[in-house]
């Protein structure tokens, strides 16, 4: 049975954790906080209950996933043995290089180490480990459970093996993939954070509400949800560090709005905290 390895147990590391272990691969979630565990535990317990009151699953498959799931804040009892690292940690580049370094040397040589960045270089990352070759992004969506794709990110020396195996991996999370060279923000956050930091500047132009600027992207433009609503969705947080890579290596147009490092200031970090663009309480 292939071994997942998730680190990060926030918004992305519980969902990718979530659909790993009901498509029938051994999963083991590691965070640096247990707090952030039990939230995740809880998390995927009330989602697989979810899906199955709902008929999308059977009530043998709840079972069976949280028969294939581990929660640990051990890092050797995570990884030692894992065919497949899967990091979600926060979207700082040094963070990311630490933990990639502490990994390589926990882990057996075949290893595969994906980053879920949303942004960032996996050559970068790959470059600062003994395995460049067997290194990849793998771009999950928010909720991981009900968004179908997986960007896959091929760095300058992630190799052809590597690519097919994340292919193969995805495929049998039931996902659609697309190959991309990388590139900062690949496809889909180049764009997205474009249209979200309109909006937000918009709203701090005045030009409309909240509501407002939602709501004619969903009727008007037939966006399934609205700009504000999605960064809400995502994370404050994650969002402005997105915008800040994205101005450091793609110039000006990226420059993050004022309002998105506002709100982060002041704590409003959308869903995860009850409060952003919208409130949840
Ligand atoms: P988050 O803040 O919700 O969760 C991050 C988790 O990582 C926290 O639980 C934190 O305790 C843990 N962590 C931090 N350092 C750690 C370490 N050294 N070892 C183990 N755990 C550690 O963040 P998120 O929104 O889940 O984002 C994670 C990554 O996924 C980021 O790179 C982000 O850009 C990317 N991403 C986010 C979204 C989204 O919609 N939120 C979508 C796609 C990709």
């Amino acid at each position: 049975m292939t071994k997942i390895a998730v680190i990060g147990s926030g918004t992305m590391g519980r969902g990718i954790a979530y659909v790993a272990a009901l498509s029938g691969f051994s999963v083991s979630l590691n965070d640096i906080k247990e707090e952030s565990l039990a939230q995740a535990e809880q998390y995927i317990r009330q989602e697989l209950a979810k899906s199955a009151e709902k008929g999308y699953i059977d009530h043998a498959d709840v079972e069976k996933s949280l028969k294939n799931l581990t929660f640990s804040q051990d890092m050797q009892e995570c990884v030692g043995d894992a065919d497949l690292v899967i990091e979600a940690v926060l979207e700082i580049m040094d963070v990311k290089i630490k933990l990639f370094q502490q990994v390589d040397q926990l882990c057996p040589p075949h290893t595969i180490f994906a980053t879920n960045t949303s942004t960032m270089s996996p050559t970068e990352m790959g470059a600062s480990t003994s395995r460049p070759d067997k290194f990849i992004a793998m771009h999950f969506f928010n909720p991981v459970h009900k968004m179908k794709l997986i960007e896959i990110v091929r760095s300058l020396d992630t190799s052809d093996e590597t690519m097919r195996y994340v292919g193969e991996i995805g495929r049998k999370m039931n996902k659609e993939t697309v190959e991309v060279n990388e590139f900062p923000g690949f496809i889909t956050s180049r764009m997205n954070c474009l249209i979200g930091n309109e909006a937000m500047n918009m709203l701090m132009e005045g030009v409309a509400s909240v509501e407002d600027i939602d709501k004619a992207l969903k009727l008007g433009l037939n966006h399934p949800m609205g700009p504000l609503a999605l960064a809400d969705l995502v994370g404050l947080d994650t969002r402005l560090r997105n915008m800040e890579y994205l101005h450091q290596t793609l110039g000006e147009k990226y420059r993050p709005c004022p309002l998105l490092a506002k709100y982060v200031k002041s704590g409003r970090l959308g869903v995860k905290t009850g409060s952003g663009f919208f409130d949840y309480l």
